[in-house]
């Protein structure tokens, strides 16, 4: 029997273990956003660099960034083989609203085949998955690959500080390729692999036309109202077979392959739970796609919120002096949030009559990422997984962003595979958040796998 698999074979039977170390990290509320925690927070990270340390590895440190610190730490002794950077967060959600859960948020209880607690899947079980990992395996034998650790502590508010950290730190970050721990599956049994994250484009449109609000019997029908312009405006940009009208909005969006489109039908889904989980009466959207391909491979356009004249009790006959909308646009490669800002703008100077005059800001921009499917990232990961859970992941496509993966991948210039055991109902930012037990093994496993793998299918 190889090192290796005595390796996964141990991580099957100290199960137990495991749970008691994650119920030990989950009971720390780690909550980034709230600045009554930052002394939780800093204790998660110190309780990542304790593991990291006890591991064997070296340089071991709570690094300082702006807000909360990355616990970092590396080994690397595996001469000649690939550097893998693993990436996780320490960082949790808020647990409010608190009378909605049946248990205290950071007192994990186990309930049937599940844990419960604020943090325990996203993300603090991959977390522990790989820490175990890597311990187990230096146990057994020796790393395969050398390895680089980064924990954040801002993942729940967006990752602000993690850029300039990355920019700062690229030497010591320097590596082949990232494994990012912050990946789901997509049912109990069935694994995933993400490889792509739609971008965003967040603009906020205002309209002016009358210096002050007007007197609507007096005025209205002389001069444009600005509520009436932006419903127009904003009711412009999709046409009736749900494609956004910007110009060119399409033109750099990349089509998906009978291949992609086949993978993406694979998920577990249908139409009927999407609607019941959604609560609308029917579905949306653009014609010619599937839901899922509407979530992961088109580009959208939505109205986040929209504000004009008087909204409060009973009647007030106003002719508004502005209007005012939110307005995003979830991208997909290879658009860019700058020309798509310059795409709006043109449909603004098209459309908008000489009766207002609008401003356009700008309020956030991420790219679209993709990931390789054929790195060895990701073929290491989807070997991992196939042999851990006997099934080969699905493939797919997210329609969120996930600012880390954008961040690595970008700054390190490296591919990145995407893997984590979190299922859909596990309830994260939710109250009731919860982990399905038998699969942090699994991870354990899964994640040994991945290691050994870079390192025989790298030398291929
Ligand atoms: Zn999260």
């Amino acid at each position: 029997m190889t090192e290796r698999s005595v390796a996964v074979k141990l991580a099957s039977a100290q199960a137990e273990r495991y749970l008691e170390d994650l119920i030990e990290i989950a009971s720390i509320p780690s909550i980034s956003t709230l600045p009554e925690h930052a002394t939780d927070v800093r204790r998660a990270a110190g309780w990542v660099c304790h593991r990291l340390s006890a591991i064997g590895f070296e340089r071991v440190e709570s690094l300082p960034t702006e807000k909360h610190p990355v616990a970092y730490g590396e080994w690397l002794h595996a001469s000649g083989q690939p550097m893998v950077l693993i990436y996780g967060h320490y960082d949790v959600q808020p647990a409010d609203p608190l009378d909605q859960w049946r248990s205290n948020p950071f007192e994990p209880s186990v309930q049937g085949d599940y844990l419960y607690g604020r943090g325990v899947s996203d993300m603090k079980s991959q977390l522990l998955a790989f820490l175990e990992a890597l311990e187990l395996t230096r146990q057994t034998g020796e790393l395969a690959v050398n390895i680089k650790v980064l924990v954040e502590g801002e993942e729940e508010i967006g990752s602000p500080s993690l850029q300039s950290f990355c920019v700062n730190e690229r030497d010591r970050l320097s590596c082949d390729l990232v494994l990012n721990t912050d990946g789901g599956m997509l049912a109990k049994d069935l694994p995933a692999l993400v490889y792509g994250l739609r971008g965003l484009a967040y603009f906020e449109l205002q309209l002016s036309g009358p210096d002050h609000d007007l007197h609507s019997g007096m005025f209205g029908g002389t001069v444009h109202n600005p509520g009436q312009v932006l419903c127009e405006l904003m009711a412009g940009m999709h046409d009736s077979a749900g494609r956004v009208t910007l110009p060119g909005f399409y033109d750099q969006v990349r089509a998906l392959t009978p291949e992609e489109r086949a993978d993406i039908a694979l998920a577990p889904y249908s139409d009927e739970e999407w609607r019941r989980m959604t609560g609308v009466p029917e579905l949306f959207g653009e014609e010619g796609f599937t839901t899922l391909e509407r979530v992961g491979a088109r580009p959208t356009l939505e109205v986040n919120g929209l504000w004009s004249g008087y909204t409060g009790e009973g009647p007030k006959t106003v002719l508004p002096a502005s209007a005012m909308a939110k307005v995003s646009m979830r991208l997909v490669p290879e658009q860019d949030p700058d020309t798509v800002e310059r795409q709006l703008r043109s449909y603004l100077e098209q459309n908008a009559p000489q009766t207002v005059r609008w401003d356009l800001k700008r309020l956030a921009g991420s790219p679209p990422v993709s990931m390789r499917r054929n790195s060895l990232a990701m073929q290491s990961a989807a070997k991992a997984l196939q042999e851990t859970f006997g099934r080969k992941p699905v493939f797919t496509l997210e329609g969120g962003s996930i600012p880390a993966v954008s961040i690595l991948q970008s700054v390190l210039g490296v591919d990145t595979a995407l893997v984590g055991f979190s299922l859909p109902d596990d309830n994260i930012h939710s109250p009731n958040e919860r982990f399905y037990i038998p699969n942090l093994s699994r991870g354990v496993e899964a994640y040994i796998r991945f290691l050994n793998h870079i390192s025989t299918l790298g030398e291929a």
